[in-house]
């Protein structure tokens, strides 16, 4: 149980599945959390009866996730009474009147006959089955798909996707954002749920690596919340440029030198299912300490892991030795992002408590070193939420 999700979504995420899985240290649906500050919960009193109703439910439903199970709605099953449907999805007093306590049949189908791994936490990776007993859960899977299109004109809506990276090619190792942009080329006002990054489940993001392989980009953990829509008027345009595709669930992506091409998916806008254009990004061939640099990551999952949250105390001997190394023996180059990503992560790491419930002692926050960290950041070609962040912390340390 937590109090508000620290990060994107903030209040509206209510529930949360961690999904990590590779080779070495494989935690794959192991660990779920509710919080209890969300807005979902928050709009009933403590204790209350329907506060109680929220709770248990949350809980139950991201203990669903941690058995493999995905929302109803992406199997197809829209109106299903069950545990892993959003009760805001159905008119939530039809939803209550009927629900009864209870996973739906083709659920109890699945948990009753599917495979040991497809169910126990630690086997399958989320979504992942090798029966086909349930369908759904993938990154994107049509969590919009059958709710009907407004009917505020909005035929004359013209949602346009577009996915691109923030710099044209990059160094070997070098940290990957990819920016999304959604722009109404229509002539009425659309509606969007502003939820542009894979772990909001709306977004799925396709790698082609210089091979060939594919790789679906896959979060570390995917949030369960409510998606508020909002409008966005004739000739409006809104981006998210903070998408960390360096490495996911599965590891690293960009490890290899060569060309990689970018699409996406985006089901966020009710009534589409929208499909970005094909872009480009180069990864140049590393010298050779740039590579010993780059494995000093790829092949610490530990490190990935904290590196991927921001909070570098998860592995702090690994993010020493790494940064160290970043500071050292990559060759000085103004175009590489490295450095300045691995100091604002530093900051970040600062800028909140951190107490694993299993150390005999925490971190305190500690804002002067966060503001220390953050000053030696230069932002260019990183997420804008980097430069954010420099003038909120800058902010907090004048006031205190
Ligand atoms: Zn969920």
């Amino acid at each position: 149980m937590g109090g508000r999700f620290d990060g994107r979504g903030y209040g509206d995420v209510s529930g949360v599945l961690y999904d990590v899985s590779t080779d070495e240290d494989a935690f794959p649906r192991q660990g779920v959390a509710v919080f209890l500050a969300s807005k979902g919960i928050t709009d009933y009193a403590p204790g209350s009866k329907d506060w109680k109703r929220e709770v248990l439910f949350t809980l139950v439903h991201e203990i669903g996730h941690g058995l493999n199970l995905p929302h109803a709605f992406d199997d197809g099953r829209d109106s299903a009474l069950t545990w892993m449907n959003y009760p805001s999805r159905l008119d939530p007093e039809v939803f209550w009147n009927g629900f009864d306590h209870s996973f739906d049949e083709r659920e109890r189908h699945f948990l009753c006959h599917a495979p040991h791994a497809d169910i126990a936490p630690g086997a399958c990776a989320y979504a992942t089955r090798r029966s086909n007993l349930l369908s759904g859960g993938r990154v994107g899977d049509a969590a919009f798909r059958d709710v009907p299109e407004p009917e505020d004109g909005d035929e004359r809506a013209r949602p346009l996707l577009q996915i691109g990276s923030l710099k044209p090619h990059y160094v070997f190792g070098e940290p990957v954002f990819l920016k999304v942009q959604l722009v109404n080329e229509g002539t009425s006002a659309l509606r969007y749920a502003k939820a542009f990054d894979p772990s909001d489940g709306l977004l799925t993001v396709t790698i082609v690596k210089p091979r060939g392989e594919v790789r679906l980009v896959r979060a570390p953990f995917a949030l369960c919340q409510n998606h508020r829509l909002r409008r966005l008027a004739p000739g409006g345009r809104v981006a998210f440029d903070g998408i960390f595709v360096a490495f996911d669930a599965d590891g690293a992506i960009f490890d290899e030198p060569g060309r990689y091409t970018l699409s996406a998916r985006y089901a966020g806008v009710p009534g589409h299912i929208l499909t970005a254009p094909e872009t480009r990004l180069r990864v140049l061939h590393p010298t050779r300490e740039e590579e010993r640099v780059a494995i000093l990551v790829w092949d610490k999952p530990l490190l990935m892991r904290a590196i991927g949250l921001r909070q570098p105390l998860i592995a702090r001997d690994d993010w020493e030795s790494y940064r160290e190394a970043v500071m050292h023996r990559l060759p000085v180059d103004p175009g590489n992002t490295t450095p300045a990503f691995l100091t604002y992560t530093a900051a970040l790491g600062w800028m909140k408590p951190h107490k694993p419930a299993c150390a005999p002692r925490g971190y305190e926050a500690d804002l002067i070193k966060a503001g220390a960290h953050l000053r030696e950041v230069r932002a260019a070609h990183l997420p804008s939420g980097v430069v954010r962040k420099k003038r909120q912390i800058a902010r907090k340390l004048r006031r205190d």
